[in-house]
């Protein structure tokens, strides 16, 4: 049954009252990380422990990963395996065998738990170090959930790197300060960040996670980290329980969210002002021109965010302040009020914002608003463009490379072609 939802007011200083809504959900579930992070993550191996849906859902996410060797599979628990939980583990300890005998490539094993009640009886965290030990130092085994029940499906990440935080170097409070970029990022963003912080003299730099994810970098309490996900609220936790420092900023979205997010490391580390603007001059008036294009097609229009990928806070920010689009609501599952900090206080006042999900209520409200374009889960989208509104998949937002200055054209193109498209139809 749907709760209704409430208003509360003044949860954030900068907006209109935050709609909590608790009803039902329409996301994902944190098994689909998996389909970004085995890509970034080249020496890792993912094994869902879960029923035949979590292997259809990855299978169908992934589409032809089939054909490649790829770097996850799904373990199926199913009555069979539940005479008893020693049956269980003994299964589970047997596929692990087999798969470590047959790839020496895997360096770290991720068992990744999902909802079936026979699965969640399973104790993954012993499963891990009891495998952990046995097939120690050449694999690491680690865990965490990708369950539906605990995760939407960018908290999979979450909880992929929150289980990585335990096993970083420590750093004690003699070494060098360093800068970990947290969240994982297509190489080729990867590689810009990279070159823009070596140009500003700004290092050493690390990432979380490293391509090679046996080399996870070292923290301590000279580490600095700078989020490139909004939805990092427990990996963000672990490293500074580990004595680590956020660097406050704007999520990398766009010249004002990208130019922020360099300030906040280059003020860490001493960059004179000059030389900061004389680095990032071309790089935003590269950009700039990529937006001034798209800006025509965007100023004016509609934009209703349903809650899906937690990204929507810093889009909905970049997608009204540089390409003057109208946001009607903007809902995501989780807000993290400390991490969106700046972001709130950057939205245009009153917006309307929405927490959490009750996905009839939201629908009615797209349908009462009519905006020009509605980012939602692919399973509203179908059924939307039959009432002729047009839509954008939010988990193409995670699987694009968006951050970053040469990436904000595609960025704005990403939200510009369905509207493209549906003034065409229209004509
Ligand atoms: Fe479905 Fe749960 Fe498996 Fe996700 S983890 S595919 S929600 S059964």
């Amino acid at each position: 049954m749907n709760a209704p939802a409430r208003l509360l007011s003044g949860d954030t200083a900068d907006c209109a009252p935050v709609l909590k809504e608790r009803g039902q959900r329409e996301v994902f579930c944190g098994l689909t990380g998996i389909i970004w992070l085995h890509r970034k993550m080249q020496d890792a191996f993912f094994l869902v422990v879960g029923s035949r849906t979590c292997a259809h859902l990855l299978q169908s996410a992934a589409g032809v990963m089939i054909f490649a060797e790829p770097r996850f599979a799904t373990a199926i628990m199913e009555e069979r395996d539940l005479a008893g939980l020693a049956d269980a583990n003994v299964e589970l300890d047997r596929i692990v065998d087999q798969l470590l005998a047959r790839r020496g490539d895997i360096k770290t094993l991720f068992l990744v738990g999902s909802c079936p009640s026979e699965v969640i009886k399973l104790d993954l965290s012993k499963a891990a170090q009891r495998l952990g030990a046995k097939h120690a130092p050449r694999v690491r085994v680690l865990n965490y959930s990708g369950s539906g029940i605990e995760t939407t499906f960018t908290e999979g990440e979450d909880a992929c790197l929150a289980s990585l935080v335990p096993v970083m170097p420590a750093l004690d409070a003699d070494a060098a300060r360093n800068l970990i970029i947290v969240g994982s990022l297509p190489d080729v963003v990867e590689d810009q960040f990279r070159r823009i912080f070596a140009d500003l003299g700004i290092g050493p730099i690390a990432s979380l996670p490293e391509r090679a994810v046996a080399d996870l970098p070292g923290v301590g309490p000279n580490t600095r980290f700078l989020l490139a996900q909004p939805f990092l609220g427990d990996t963000a936790a672990r490293l500074e329980e580990r004595g680590a420092r956020r660097l406050d900023a704007l999520f990398p979205f766009g010249i004002e969210g990208t130019t922020s997010w360099l300030l906040a490391a280059a003020r860490e580390f001493g960059v004179a002002d000059a030389h900061f603007d004389a680095v990032l001059a071309p790089f935003q008036a590269r950009a700039e021109k990529a937006l001034a294009h798209h800006r025509a097609r965007l100023a004016g229009r509609s934009i209703f965010f349903m809650p899906d990928s937690q990204l929507e806070v810093p889009l909905a920010r970049f997608l009204a302040n540089e390409l003057g689009m109208v946001l009607t609501e903007v809902g995501t599952p989780y807000l993290h009020r400390r991490h969106l900090a700046q972001e709130l206080a950057a939205l245009p006042a009153g917006v309307q914002l929405s927490e959490g999900q009750d996905v009839d209520r939201q629908l009615d409200r797209v349908r009462s608003i009519r905006p020009d374009l509605t980012v939602c889960g692919l399973g509203l989208a179908n059924p939307l463009e039959a009432e002729g509104l047009s839509t954008k998949w939010a988990i193409e937002l995670v699987f694009s490379p968006i951050h970053g200055f040469d990436q904000a054209g595609d960025l704005a193109e990403l939200f510009a072609r369905p509207l493209r498209r549906r003034d065409v139809l229209r004509v």
